[in-house]
């Protein structure tokens, strides 16, 4: 697999990679682009065509292409691979392990069925399908683009198909297709009579489908029989519903680009959304709003628009959804459809595609949407009808991350029910929370292996300097206290530190470098990277690597101080360079002997020592005075 990564690093570039997602923009040696993965105005998002990485200096994300795809793409390690192998050009051999290729054959089978399902418009009854579509007002490139199709009224018609290309039947089940009947004799077709969604993943990879039936006279037949209007794919090993979002992977660039993403109920409101130019839209097509599909989302934005049906819109699933979506940090906001003769956005675009692009402009912040929906039914004469309004409110109202947009709500309340807002706000505390249960779930919040390497940003700055210019500070470096840096960071201080003494006490102008790899005659700002990196290469023992991710944060450590040495300090005069330095020496120590501090205090408290707590005493003491003579420096 390594040489595979090797391959793929040599013939892509970090730029070109990262271009396909984003807007690079050229800033000296390095591109710049607003972070993807965090809210930012100004553009802190930095590549690195030099050293072919990229580091986000506002969230601390970074890494190697690899990563960028993982990120970008909320994949696992594997399938990054997979999509960089195939950029570049090369053929994967002997990496897939078993699980991979039994995948790899569940999404070929439903690939297979999209085609035979493409195809059945063709038929007599097919047609009828296909017009049922047209009538709704779905174009026929819409139909292509998003590749729906008919399963034929038909038992055994796919089963049939999917046998003649070699799947067997057990393999058919695990894919979705089929059910196994009870008496033990064979499969039947899971979709008959309906027209199929074909559902994405993220790669574009068909996992499953929803099946919906097409006319009202097989609507009401399928309510006699007790049949839904929709059917989905059951959980299988490649379609997991609480994780994919229909239409995601056409809508996630647009969302990204948009910094919003529309959230709709049913799949054809999507494509109907899509048709009318609206396209930062996905459903969660059959099932609520979970956890995973927040996590998925927070990769693109942070601000959703929810439209539901309007009578929905007050349903609890919605209301847990939205609950779900404030405490995961999400903007939310939602779409009103004020058409009577419209109840989804498909019907709107059907009968004008601008009315829903205006609906979605017009969308209102969701504190908002609720309390006008809480305001109708108000009567200010009952005490019961002023809780009922807070008791409704409560629960969006405690997850508003801003609390400027809770003191704001908070006293729109009081006015509007005049009532004291401390009063008000205590009831909001004490409300019962209806979209509780569902919190208690678990959240799969995206917290990311990087982050929680703790990344010093103290002293990734200070080796930022060094790296500016390291012959500017060869005689401050020794005297530092390695205590008032992060491991890592007071290692290559040390190493620095190591080869400038060597050097000195050479007459050799020609140094040998430690890894002997390289021979240069001084250590400046281009080729610090470079020593460095022969530095980590030299001292990474085989444990240190199996602490941590061993493609992550570790790694790139220096990387990204080289990063900011270019960025922050890029016109700074050695004078500069000089002042700065003493700062962040200041700072390092300050931070150090405020946690000695601490330390201290926490062992006064616990041991009842006198003569022990006297001696901590005096030692806080000089701290204390050390602390002082840093402030006025
Ligand atoms: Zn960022």
């Amino acid at each position: 697999m390594e040489d595979n990564v090797s391959k793929i690093k040599d013939r892509l570039d970090v730029v070109d990679v990262i271009s396909g997602y984003l807007k690079l923009q050229k800033a000296g040696m390095n591109f710049k682009a607003r972070c993807p993965f965090h809210n930012e105005k100004t553009p802190s998002f930095v590549v690195s065509p030099e050293r072919q990485v990229w580091h986000c200096f506002g969230c601390s994300k970074g890494g190697d292409i690899f990563s960028f795809i993982q990120d970008i793409e909320g994949v696992e390690f594997t399938e990054a691979l997979r999509i960089l192998a195939a950029k570049a050009g090369i053929e994967l051999e002997s990496f897939n392990p078993a699980v991979q290729d039994d995948k790899a054959r569940l999404c070929e089978i439903c690939e297979a069925a999209t085609k035979f399902f493409e195809k059945q418009f063709l038929s007599s009854i097919g047609k009828q399908a296909l017009e049922y579509l047209k009538d709704r007002g779905v174009t026929d490139s819409t139909i292509q683009e998003f590749r729906l199709g008919f399963a034929p009224n038909d038992w055994n018609a796919l089963g049939t198909f999917l046998k003649n290309c070699g799947y067997s039947e057990s393999e058919i089940v695990d894919a979705g297709l089929a059910i196994k009947r009870n008496d033990g004799s064979g499969i039947y077709d899971r979709f008959r009579s309906r027209i199929t969604f074909p559902i994405f993943d993220l790669n574009g990879q068909v996992v499953g489908f929803t099946g919906r039936i097409f006319a009202e006279s097989s609507e009401a037949l399928a309510k006699e029989e007790g049949q839904a209007k929709y059917i989905n794919t059951p959980q299988t090993r490649i379609y997991d519903k609480g994780r994919i979002l229909y239409g995601l992977n056409k809508a996630k660039m647009d969302i990204k680009q948009a910094d919003q993403c529309v959230l709709v109920e049913g799949n054809m409101d999507v494509l109907m959304s899509y048709q009318a130019g609206v396209k930062n839209v996905v459903a969660s097509s059959g099932t609520a709003l979970t956890p995973g599909h927040l996590t998925l989302l927070h990769r693109y934005t942070t601000n959703l628009d929810f439209c539901f049906d309007t009578d929905q819109a007050g349903a609890m699933a919605t209301r847990r959804g939205i609950g779900l979506a404030l405490s995961q940090s999400f903007n939310i906001k939602v779409i009103e459809i004020n058409d009577k003769e419209c109840k989804d956005p498909a019907d709107l675009v059907k009968k004008n595609a601008e009315s829903w692009s205006g609906a979605v402009s017009q969308a209102k912040p969701v504190l908002e949407f609720y309390f006008n929906k809480a305001k109708a039914g108000f009567d200010p004469t009952s005490v019961n009808s002023k809780k009922s309004v807070i008791s409704a409110l409560a629960p969006f109202l405690k997850r508003l991350n801003s609390q400027v947009e809770k003191a704001h709500w908070l006293s729109q309340l009081a006015f509007f029910l005049r009532v004291k807002e401390e009063a008000i706000e205590a009831d909001v505390g004490a409300a019962k929370d209806d979209l509780e249960a569902y919190d208690r779930e678990p959240v799969l919040v995206d917290v990311s292996p990087k982050s929680v390497v703790a990344s010093d940003l103290l002293s990734e700055t200070f080796l930022s300097l060094v790296m500016k210019n390291p012959l500017l500070f060869k005689n401050n470096l020794k005297d530092i206290n390695p205590d008032l840096l992060d491991p890592y960071t007071a290692e290559a201080i040390a190493k620095l530190t190591a080869t400038f003494e060597r050097s000195e006490r050479s007459s050799n102008p020609m140094e040998q470098w430690p890894h002997g790899r390289r021979r240069m005659t001084a250590i400046n700002s281009d080729n610090i990277a470079d020593f460095l990196k022969d530095f980590r290469e030299s001292e990474q023992s085989p444990d240190r690597k199996a602490i941590e991710d061993p493609r992550q944060s570790r790694d790139y450590k220096l990387e990204f101080a080289y990063l900011k040495s270019q960025e922050f300090w890029k016109d700074s005069k050695d004078e500069e360079l000089k002042i700065e330095f003493n700062n962040l020496i200041s700072k390092l120590e300050e931070r150090y002997l405020r946690t000695k501090l601490e330390k201290i205090g926490f062992e006064m408290r616990a041991g009842d020592d006198k003569e022990k707590n006297l001696a901590l005493a005096v030692e806080a003491n000089k701290i204390l005075n050390r602390l002082g003579e840093i402030q006025k420096t």
